[in-house]
């Protein structure tokens, strides 16, 4: 229970409220090119499962982003709430609404080979390529 705490979001309005039961607080940076557009830069990602509980849906937009996931908004502030995989109803959600969940750590980044050049990061972390990534999420495709 003293976790609670770390697993409330809020978009920037209020409108929406997310409670996640289980966060990985090892997370995923992506730098392709969906990200880049959507949120400006790349993109901060938790893994938060199946088991998430939003207040406030009638404010949430969904845009379908790929052919196998979309991604959430908050409709009134335009706050980035999640992507959805829709094959395993998986979500992830941004870092930076959950900044006290304990133990955070960048441990991978997606799409490493479509980094822009003008930034990088100096975290040490795992790595996969387009092509990998690819290969290894199929699966959910
Ligand atoms: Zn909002
Ligand atoms: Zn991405």
């Amino acid at each position: 229970m003293s976790k609670s705490v770390g697993n409330v979001a809020n978009c920037l309005c209020g409108s929406v409220k997310i409670r996640v039961k289980n966060i990985d607080p090892k997370f995923t940076v992506c730098h392709c090119s969906s990200c880049q557009t959507w949120g400006g830069g790349p993109l901060f990602m938790l893994q938060c499962g199946t088991d998430v509980v939003f207040e406030g849906k009638e404010s949430i937009k969904e845009y379908e982003s790929s052919a196998w996931a979309s991604r959430g908004f908050c409709s009134k502030c335009g706050t980035h709430l999640f992507s959805r995989f829709k094959k395993t109803g998986t979500y992830n959600m941004p870092v930076g609404l959950f900044p006290t969940t304990e133990g955070l750590e960048m441990t991978m980044q997606y799409f490493s080979d479509l980094k822009p050049d003008y930034y990088c990061f100096s975290n040490e972390t795992a790595e996969m390529t387009e092509a990998e990534i690819y290969a290894h999420f199929s699966s959910q495709l």
